[in-house]
């Protein structure tokens, strides 16, 4: 199965696409992860993409678009995957449908903006691994320290208050026209986000239709 999730950034689309992963054993693809793992490792992809980030810009399509068509090829993407924070343009989704990727369904989590900012200033993400966590909601079994590996939980740059708004504008011009772009092929379901991160979860599941 293929699966696309589509939310604003700290709809909590990240945390219920590793759910999701590890339910159904597909791989999640998050393209937030690949580019901050690019820019640590400092390669030329990182190095254009770093300053489009930092500001909460969208990153330029060709080079997205590049680093997915090279990860959908890879073996562990051939029995199905998640895509978490692609497409984020029409222009990526278009992309998508010519390199020939078969979307099975669009799971869209809705969040109201009024909610997304006071979410975003206790999320965290390690620095190593990108799994994600909130202070409140879903934390860290010691202060600081990533649960799955070595790594440490931190505080994203581009989750400062004044960036999250920039970043929410973008999502509602240039992500949102994507609901009518799969809902026009038919593969677009919503769940509408919940305060406790088990309820979201629940829905996704059903949305999915898979057992919880
Ligand atoms: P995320 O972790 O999904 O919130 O992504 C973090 C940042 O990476 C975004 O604010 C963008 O700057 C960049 N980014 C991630 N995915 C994309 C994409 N599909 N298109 C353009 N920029 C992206």
């Amino acid at each position: 199965m293929n699966l696309i999730f589509l939310g604003a950034p700290g709809s909590g689309k990240g945390t219920q696409a590793e759910f999701v992963s590890e339910k159904m054993g597909i791989v999640p693809i998050s393209t937030g992860n690949m580019l901050r793992e690019a820019v640590k490792n400092g390669t030329p992809a990182g190095l254009s993409a770093k300053e489009y980030m930092d500001r909460g810009d969208l990153v330029p399509d060709e080079v997205v678009i590049g680093i997915i068509k090279d990860r959908v090829a890879q073996d562990d993407a051939k029995k199905g995957f998640i895509l978490d924070g692609f497409p984020r343009t029409v222009q990526q989704a278009e992309s998508l449908e010519k390199m020939g990727v078969n979307i099975d369904l669009v799971v869209e989590i809705h969040v109201a903006d009024e909610k997304i900012s006071a979410r975003m200033g206790g999320r965290r993400v390690c620095d190593s691994c990108g799994a994600s966590y909130h202070v409140e909601y879903k934390p860290t079994k010691v202060d600081g320290k990533c649960d799955s590996c070595d790594g440490n939980a931190v505080q994203r740059v581009d989750d400062a208050p004044e960036t999250v708004l920039s970043r929410l504008k973008t999502y509602h011009e240039k992500t949102a026209p994507l609901r009518d772009f799969y809902s026009q092929r038919g593969k677009l379901k919503t769940v509408e986000g919940q305060e406790e991160i088990a309820d979201t979860k629940r829905l996704t599941f059903e949305a999915i239709g898979c057992n919880n």
